[in-house]
């Protein structure tokens, strides 16, 4: 299948679909320093911890506590799974799951044709990073 694929300025519809974001051990560092806070003050205020995850609490009105009207305020330092879209295993494996994706984020089927061995180095790096979602 051909995967092009180009994000398009403004838009944050992947941002809006329902779901959790999960964050590796690496992705809390990182976001806990670009916003001037030490990893243990990011996760208390932050992160719900499960047994085997950590993923970012909700505010009630949107899915991700640092979704903002212009876009995501910690952009540089968003964690892995934000990173990876949409060249996640389970979307780009399949080609159903790529063109279903394709509904809502517009940049799929745009820009430069990617290399089916690039999409899947992304989609091995969401897999290292969340071990426990892809057993
Ligand atoms: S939905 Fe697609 S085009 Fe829109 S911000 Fe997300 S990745 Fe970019």
């Amino acid at each position: 299948m051909d995967l092009r694929f180009a994000c398009q300025p403004g838009c944050t519809k992947c941002c809006d679909q329902d779901g959790y974001v999960y964050l590796s051990e690496e992705d809390v560092r990182q976001a806990a320093k670009f916003v001037e806070m030490s990893p243990a003050a990011f996760e208390a205020r932050y992160i719900y911890r499960t047994r085997h995850q950590r993923r970012f609490r909700k505010p009630r009105d949107k899915q991700c506590p640092f979704l903002e009207s212009n876009g995501c305020s910690i952009h540089p330092a968003k964690p892995t799974q934000c990173r990876t879209f949409p060249f996640w295993p389970e979307i780009v494996e399949r080609r159903d799951t790529w063109l279903r994706t394709a509904r809502y984020c517009p940049g799929i089927g745009k820009g430069e044709l990617i290399q089916i061995g690039s999409a899947m180095e992304i989609a091995e790096e969401q897999r290292r990073a969340y071990p426990e979602l892809y057993k």
